[in-house]
Order: structure tokens, then C-alpha cells, then sequence
């Protein structure tokens, strides 16, 4: 079976069109309608410098890997017709070390959805048909709101970098840079039962997105009064740094306790000057973040049950046709925080 598809694609910096193109499904696999999509950071990265830290767009390739869709055809008779699917963006090799130990966000030869990671690269979600691995499709229930499930991929994210964590149930947890993921670490914490969730950023906007997001206190990263949370060696038992920026990470050493955890999930470039001194001093355990495993599913599960509402995150709608204006208004952070694309 043979269908046209339109696509957005990225030929380089500020190059982005949309091409006609084909697909054929062959009877293995599921053939997705896809319905709607999610513009990410690493989408504008993309579009804004051609490149997302060394991976750069070489060939043109289809943007987009948060996106949900119908099922037209499946090799999974489970998965009817017209069933309603998030569609989990990646794709692991299944038979790799990493993957063998359900650590699959480590793969090897991971094929994530939108990324120059690989030459040549993985084609993204931003078409109208795509044919995806059956396990790639996560059924969610007829009446839940769309714009809601698209947000499935980087709710996942959040809860993976929870997790990262370890138990957040009565912890006091700081979050430095509340932009989109930050915000959704704020509702993953909430919904693990953090008992102080406090939010710091240098936007009043993304502030208040954070305090709808389930912060209990937010505060300016600039003119804020921290003294507080500096006495007896620091006072939160879990900072997550999702800003990448050096004073964020300075920032979140000197509030954690010692013995505390600092979850680093903002991708930033070097860190000079990095503040080993009181990571060691503080005997404080750093960990890193990276994409997620099995927490797409919850993540899907917590978006159809409404134990997250990611909606102030919502900042608007476009027609796939119009993703070049649909990636300017995404990449204006004064007024922008998640815009969507729809098939
Ligand atoms: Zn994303
Ligand atoms: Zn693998």
C-alpha cells in the first residue's frame, strides 16, 4: 500500500519546507495518521542553527518527534483502526548491553525520531502518514484531549529525570530554569508527593507558568533572596538544574543540603569554573538525565487520567503548511512556551 505525505523538512539553518513525499507499508509494523505535534527545543535548535550540539543537519531530514496520531494499519490486530496512539519516539535495537538491561534511553544505536545524531538521519514525526514499529505506538482513550497527549514525550522526560532522583515523596525539591521541562519536572514532582516544590527562573512569564504547574513558591533567579536556603550547608533534598546555564548549576549546589542529589537535565555548553569544591565538600550525588524509558507510558497514563494538566504550557496552534511561521513564534521565548502543529 502506497500513500502521499506531506512533510516538513529541515534542510539546514532556517531552511524548512514541506515536500511531498511517499510511503509504503508493506504490512509490517503500523501505518500512523498523524494528528498533531509538539515543537521541541532541539526542533528550534535545528531550525535556528542547523545543528543541535555537534549533530548537524547534513541532508534534509522531517523535524518533530513529540506527535500522536490514529492507526490506519497495523501487523498488532490490538491496535483497531481509527485507535487513538501517542507515538513513543524511539527506537531502540533491542539486543545491545543497554537495552538488554531495560536501559534502552543508552542504546548503542538508539533511532530517536528527528535527529542528526546519525548519518544519515532519522527521519521525524512532522508527516501526515508514517510507518513506525508497533511498540512505538501507545494506545490512549478516544475522548482524551489531544493538545494534552502531545505532551507525552516531554512529560516523560520529567518523569525520567524525577526518577533520576530516586523517592521525591516528602521531599523539599528546587527547580532552576522553569521553561517547558522545567514546569513538568514541577508536575512530576507534585504528582510523587515532593511536599515544597520551589521554582526559580529569570522570567516573570515562565514563573508563572511554574506556580500553575504545581511550584509552592517561585522566585527571580536575579533579584531573589536565597539566604534562606544557603544556612546549614543548604536546604533542598533534591535540585534539578534544567536551564544549562553556569549560574543555575552554582545556584543549585549552593541550595541542595550536603548529601543531597542534583539532577542535571539542562544541556548547556562548558561549565568553566565548575564548582567541584562544594560538590565535594558536600558530598552532593550528581547525576545526569537523558530521554526516558518505560516513563512514556506513564507519561501517557497520567496525561489521559489528568494527574498532570500540561495545558499553561500551551501557547498555540499552526497548520503544518505553516511551519516556518509556526517555528519563529515557538523561538520567541517572550511569548512562547509550547506550540503545536496540526495534520
Ligand atoms: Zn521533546
Ligand atoms: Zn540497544
Amino acid at each position: 500500500m502506497n500513500t502521499t505525505t506531506q512533510s516538513c523538512v529541515i534542510n539546514g539553518k532556517q531552511q524548512v519546507e514541506v515536500i511531498s513525499q511517499q510511503v509504503s507499508y508493506q504490512g509490517e509494523g503500523t501505518l500512523v495518521r498523524i494528528t498533531r505535534g509538539g515543537i521541541c527545543g532541539s526542533d528550534l535548535h535545528y531550525y535556528q542553527h542547523g545543528k543541535v550540539g555537534s549533530y548537524e543537519i547534513k541532508m534534509p531530514m522531517i523535524l518533530g518527534h513529540e506527535v500522536i496520531g490514529v492507526v490506519v494499519k497495523s501487523d498488532d490486530p490490538a491496535l483497531k483502526e481509527q485507535q487513538k496512539v501517542a507515538i513513543n519516539p524511539s527506537k531502540p535495537c533491542g539486543s545491545c548491553k543497554y537495552c538488554l538491561n531495560e536501559e534502552e534511553n543508552q542504546c548503542v544505536s538508539m533511532r530517536f525520531f528527528g535527529s542528526a545524531m546519525y548519518f544519515p538521519h532519522v527521519d521525524g514525526g512532522f508527516t501526515q502518514y508514517k510507518v513506525v514499529d508497533t511498540a512505538q505506538c501507545v494506545p490512549f482513550p478516544a475522548d482524551a484531549d489531544e493538545t494534552v497527549m502531545v505532551f507525552a514525550e516531554p512529560l516523560a522526560v520529567c518523569i525520567h529525570a524525577a526518577s533520576q532522583a530516586g523517592e521525591l515523596s516528602g521531599k523539599k525539591v528546587f527547580i532552576s530554569g522553569v521553561g517547558p521541562i522545567g514546569c513538568l519536572i514541577a508536575a512530576a514532582a507534585k504528582a510523587k508527593g515532593a511536599s515544597e516544590i520551589v521554582c526559580a527562573d529569570v522570567s516573570e512569564r515562565s514563573l508563572k507558568m511554574a506556580e500553575k504547574m504545581g511550584a509552592t513558591r517561585v522566585m527571580d533567579a536575579a533579584s531573589g533572596d536565597f539566604t534562606a536556603y544557603l544556612a546549614e550547608k543548604g536546604y533542598f533534598d533534591v535540585s534539578f538544574e534544567a536551564s544549562g546555564h553556569p549560574s543555575s548549576i552554582q545556584r543549585c549546589l549552593d541550595v541542595t543540603r550536603a548529601k543531597g542529589t542534583l539532577v542535571q537535565v539542562g544541556m548547556g555548553g562548558a561549565v568553566p569554573n565548575f564548582p567541584i569544591m562544594t560538590l565535594i565538600a558536600k558530598e552532593i550525588k550528581l547525576v545526569g538525565s537523558f530521554r526516558f524509558t518505560h516513563e512514556f507510558t506513564t507519561a501517557v497514563e497520567w496525561l489521559a487520567t489528568g494527574t498532570v494538566d500540561p495545558l499553561p504550557l500551551f501557547s498555540g496552534e499552526y497548520r503544518w503548511e505553516e511551519i516556518d511561521a509556526a517555528l519563529q513564534f515557538a523561538g520567541d521565548k517572550q511569548q512562547a512556551a509550547k506550540v503545536q502543529l496540526t495534520f
